[in-house]
C-alpha cells in the first residue's frame, strides 16, 4: 500500500505531506551536503542553520518576545513534568496545578515528589468535561507558579482563554494545541510542548521560557535537568534530536506557507465545527466536553454502548479512517484533527458518521 489513509491518531500524529516529501527527497543528501541530517555533526554549519531556522520559525509564528528563550529538549513533555518543579518549585514553597484532565494529573504527580503542589481546581466531577471559570479557581497568590494544560488531549477539553493569575508566573503544557491558534506568549512564563502532535516527530520537546525565570533556579541540579544548561548552549549541550529539529523546521515553514497560525486557527475551527455539528445534529452521538470547552484538536464523543463504539471504529478503520478509538481512560471515540489533518478527512468522517447513524440509529 502506498496510498495515504486518514490518520486521526492522537500522537504521534499526521504530518504535512509536503514536509514528508521534502524529507524523502533529502534522505540521502541534504542539498549540497552529500549526507542526510541524521549523519552530520550537530556542531556543523549545516545543522546550525537548521536549528537556527527552527528557532526563527517558532519565534515568528508564535510571536515570541525577545526576552524569551526557545529550547529544543528531549524526554518528551513528560520530562517537563519533572524539570519544572525541580527548577521552579522552591523548598518550602508551593505550586498550583489546575487539573482539567489526564495530563494535568500526571504533571502534578511529579511536582508532588519535589514539594507542595495544590489544585486550585480539579474538574474530575463529570469525568473532565470543562475548564473552570475564574470564580471556581482557588489560586494561591504566593504560589511559585500556576500550571495549566491548555488542551487535554485525552478528554478533548481546551482552555479558550488564559486564567487570570495576577503576578504568579503561568506555566502551560501545550503539547496538543501549540500553533493551532495564536497565543499571547507574554501571558505565560513558560510553555512546553512535545512535538509529536502539531510540530513534528516524537523525541523533541519545544520549551519557551522567560529569561527572568532563570535566576530562580537552585544550584546543584543535574546538568541535563537544569534549564540554564540548555539556554547557555542553545540546546546543543549534548547531541539533540537532530532529525526531530529538522522536521520541526520544515513544519514551521509549511505553517508559514499556509498563512501562519491565524490561518491554522480558522482552518482548525472549521474542521472541528464540522464534526461537532454532526455530533449535535441528533441524540445518536454525545459529545464528551461541554460546548464552551470543546477542543479544536481532539474531538471526543460517545455512542449508546461500547459495543456500538467498537463497531464504529472497526467500520471506520476499514474505510481508511484510522485511529478513532478513544483513549482507554475515557473510552468512546476521539478524532484528533491537528494542523496537518486535511479537511477531506473530516468530510469523510462526517459522511461516515451520518451513514453509520442511518444504519444503526
Ligand atoms: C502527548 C502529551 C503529553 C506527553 O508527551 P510525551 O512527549 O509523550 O512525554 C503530555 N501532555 C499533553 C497535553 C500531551 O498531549
Amino acid at each position: 500500500m502506498t496510498e495515504r489513509i486518514f490518520n486521526f491518531s492522537a500522537g504521534p500524529a499526521v504530518l504535512p505531506v509536503p514536509v514528508l516529501e521534502q524529507a524523502r527527497d533529502e534522505m540521502l543528501s541534504l542539498p549540497n551536503v552529500g549526507m542526510s541530517v541524521m549523519e552530520i555533526s550537530h556542531r556543523s554549519k549545516t545543522f546550525d542553520e537548521i536549528i537556527h531556522g527552527a528557532e526563527t520559525g517558532v519565534r515568528e509564528l508564535l510571536g515570541v518576545p525577545e526576552n524569551y528563550r526557545v529550547l529544543f529538549l528531549q524526554g518528551g513533555a513528560s520530562l517537563q513534568f519533572s524539570m519544572i518543579p525541580m527548577n521552579f518549585l522552591p523548598e518550602g514553597g508551593s505550586a498550583d496545578y489546575v487539573i482539567t484532565g489526564s495530563w494535568g494529573k500526571k504533571a502534578i504527580k511529579e511536582a508532588k515528589k519535589q514539594g507542595n503542589a495544590n489544585k486550585p481546581a480539579d474538574m474530575a466531577d463529570g469525568g473532565y468535561t470543562r475548564t473552570p471559570s475564574q470564580e471556581e479557581l482557588k489560586l494561591d497568590e504566593r504560589a511559585a507558579y500556576v500550571h495549566i494544560t491548555t488542551n487535554e488531549t485525552i478528554e478533548g477539553v481546551e482552555w479558550k482563554r488564559e486564567p487570570e493569575v495576577g503576578d504568579v508566573p503561568l506555566f502551560a503544557d501545550s503539547s496538543s494545541d501549540i500553533m493551532s491558534h495564536p497565543v499571547a506568549i507574554e501571558k505565560y512564563a513558560l510553555i512546553y510542548a512535545g512535538a509529536q502532535k502539531n510540530l513534528g516527530p516524537s523525541g523533541v520537546t519545544l520549551v519557551i521560557l522567560r529569561d527572568d525565570l532563570l535566576a530562580k533556579i537552585p544550584e546543584g541540579l543535574h546538568t541535563m535537568l537544569d534549564y540554564r544548561t540548555h539556554v547557555q548552549n542553545n540546546s546543543l549541550y549534548n547531541t539533540p534530536n537532530t532529525w526531530g529539529i529538522y522536521i520541526l523546521n520544515l513544519v514551521c515553514k509549511w505553517v508559514k506557507e499556509q498563512g501562519g497560525v491565524e490561518a491554522m486557527k480558522s482552518r482548525n475551527e472549521t474542521k472541528a465545527q464540522m464534526i461537532y455539528d454532526a455530533i449535535d445534529a441528533t441524540q445518536f452521538y454525545r459529545g464528551h466536553a461541554d460546548p464552551d470547552s470543546r477542543s479544536i484538536m481532539n474531538v471526543t464523543f460517545r455512542l449508546a454502548s461500547e459495543e456500538l463504539e467498537k463497531k464504529f471504529t472497526q467500520e471506520a478503520t476499514a474505510l481508511g479512517l484510522d485511529g478513532l478509538k478513544g483513549h482507554r481512560a475515557v473510552g468512546g471515540i476521539r478524532a484528533s484533527i491537528y494542523n496537518a489533518f486535511p479537511v477531506e478527512g473530516v468530510e469523510a468522517l462526517v459522511a461516515f458518521m451520518k451513514e453509520f447513524e442511518k444504519k444503526n440509529g
